[in-house]
């Protein structure tokens, strides 16, 4: 019998569109590993906010950079990165992170600092016998994996998507991060030509995990 296909499912979208509960339960469902690219931005700007580096003092920035050493722990079916060897948890939510991710993450240095890495979870996948990887964050259908099996693009009313952080407790500048990921030179937020854009304003959780698992659960079946 041939080894079933490994596949990977690049889904993008804006702070709040729905990307991570629907990846987790897609992981779940099909054995993949999960990774929330967005986690990695995050731990990132805490180590450099921690050790005192702006985003507007580049030089400061690359300095930090090229002494940045990551590593990849597994919780469960998730990956997170280890910044110096430790997973950096509660910190990466903080209102400081909130507030600077997203200019760190304009940079493109910090950028191309985080692409190998991030492609080279494919191969942890493997290695640790996931059947495929689902990988959520603003570039991965159009950059990281741009051809990945299935690229999902997530959307919702900034509204709708301002109640749904303000339900899970957490004081979020989501549509001020919106503004500056769409906006930026490196990489923008962007439905890329050839994904599949979905629109979960009106949608219960369960709709949109439907609509992304459909056509997996269908290749899977055909291979
Ligand atoms: O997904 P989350 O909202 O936690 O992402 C935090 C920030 O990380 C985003 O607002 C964006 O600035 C940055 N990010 C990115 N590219 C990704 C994932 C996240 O620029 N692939």
């Amino acid at each position: 019998m041939p080894a079933s296909p490994f596949i990977i499912v690049a889904i993008d979208g804006g702070a709040a569109s729905g990307k991570s509960t629907s990846a987790r339960i897609l992981s779940e469902r099909f054995n993949l590993l999960h990774v929330d690219t967005g986690s990695f931005y995050r731990a990132v700007t805490a180590d450099l906010l921690r050790r005192g580096v702006a985003p507007a003092d580049l030089p400061a920035v690359k300095t930090a950079l090229a002494s940045l050493k990551l590593g990849t722990r597994l919780n469960g079916r998730s990956a997170q990165m280890e910044v110096d060897g430790r997973v950096l948890e509660e910190e990466i939510r903080s209102r400081a992170v909130n507030e600077n991710v997203s200019h760190f993450a304009a940079i493109p240095e910090l950028r191309t600092a985080l692409l190998a890495y991030q492609r080279g979870l494919a191969d942890v996948a493997r290695d640790h016998h996931f059947r495929g990887l689902v990988m959520e964050g603003r570039d991965i259908g159009s950059v990281i994996f741009p051809n990945a099996d299935f690229r999902f693009f997530l959307q919702a009313d900034p509204a709708e998507r301002a109640r749904r952080r303000a339900s899970e407790g957490q004081q979020d500048s989501i549509a001020e991060r919106d503004r500056l990921d769409s906006s930026r030179k490196t990489s923008p937020l962007t439905c890329p030509p050839g994904a599949t854009s979905l629109d979960t304003t009106h949608l219960t959780l369960d709709q949109v995990v439907e609509r992304l698992a459909g056509p997996i659960a269908a290749r899977l079946a055909a291979a």
